[in-house]
């Protein structure tokens, strides 16, 4: 395993942290609203936050799963603030977010799994940000249909669901979701969501095959998915699963141009391509 290898050329990069960093930091801070940017640990937090650019984590920093390459803690989930859709709105007005990307924990213990809450966020953001497009990478409900609806009833302009691996590898990685189920909702999302865009993505290094990842890129084709992220997969902690290997920056491109031939309209894939990162472009 390469968890421990020194990191390749590609994913290393000069991060000066500048007065941009630090007012994002304050806004975010002030406004008590959490972001899957420091949630997650992202390798592209230093960037985006100098851009003026975050990610919203809503429902909490505690989540009821726990996979095994997420940084997010396990643990008793926090009651819902029914105050945050207000500031999730206010931070990304004064931050002047031209595209808003909302994601939250997996909260299995609520009936409709915070899928109000969603539409809340979303509701509270066309109300402050009128001219912004809205993304909500959302977890699975459990399955639920009604919850999904209720989403997109709310009319986010990017429904973003992610794989983030191929199937044979979700007993290990996302042992309480089920890869049938989250491809069902994409393609429940993508007939129901018009004239909304449909979106997930894959993390890869952490053990699948190529032929396992053509097969993931091939149900993505076929349930119409419009946006697809690839990036590396980085472990957050010895804790979390190993590194398998580092993906080289060709290999995603060969990923990228893969998906088009598919007829994927949209593939976003290099070594630090998150869910949320540069959203804005692909819309
Ligand atoms: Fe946040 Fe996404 Fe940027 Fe990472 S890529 S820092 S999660 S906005
Ligand atoms: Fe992390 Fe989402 Fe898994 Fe929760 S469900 S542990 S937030 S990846």
């Amino acid at each position: 395993n390469a968890s421990f290898a020194r990191k390749p050329s590609w994913l290393r990069r000069p991060l000066p942290q500048g007065p941009a960093f630090t007012r994002t930091q304050s806004l975010l801070r002030d406004l008590r609203c959490n972001t899957v940017c420091d949630g997650a640990n992202c390798p592209n937090r230093m960037e985006c936050y100098q851009r003026g650019v975050a990610a919203f984590l809503i429902l909490g920093r505690v989540c009821t799963r726990n996979c095994a390459f997420c940084k997010i803690s396990p643990g008793a989930p926090e009651p819902v603030d029914p105050q945050e859709p207000d500031r999730v709105a206010q931070a990304a007005a004064r931050l002047g977010l031209g595209h808003v990307v909302v994601t939250s924990v997996s909260r299995d213990d609520l009936p409709d799994g915070g899928a109000g809450h969603f539409a809340a966020v979303l509701g509270a953001l066309r109300r402050t940000l009128a001219a912004s497009t809205l993304e909500v990478l959302i977890p699975d409900f459990g399955g639920d249909a009604a919850s999904l609806q209720t989403v997109l009833d709310a009319r986010p302009d990017v429904l973003n669901h992610n794989l983030e691996t191929v199937p044979e590898l979700y007993a290990a990685i996302r042992p309480r979701a089920v890869y049938a189920r989250s491809l069902a909702l994409l393609e429940r999302a993508k007939k129901n969501a018009a004239p909304g865009l449909t979106k997930s993505g894959l993390m890869l290094g952490l053990g699948e095959t190529p032929q396992q990842i053509r097969r993931v890129l091939a149900d993505l084709a076929a349930v119409g998915c419009d946006i697809v992220t690839i990036g590396q997969y980085l472990a957050p902690s010895a804790r979390h699963a190993p590194i398998d290997r580092y993906v080289t920056p060709e290999e995603f491109d060969a990923w990228a141009a893969y998906g088009a031939t598919l007829g994927i309209p949209r593939m976003h894939c290099a070594p630090l391509v998150r869910s949320s990162y540069n959203a804005g472009l692909f819309v």
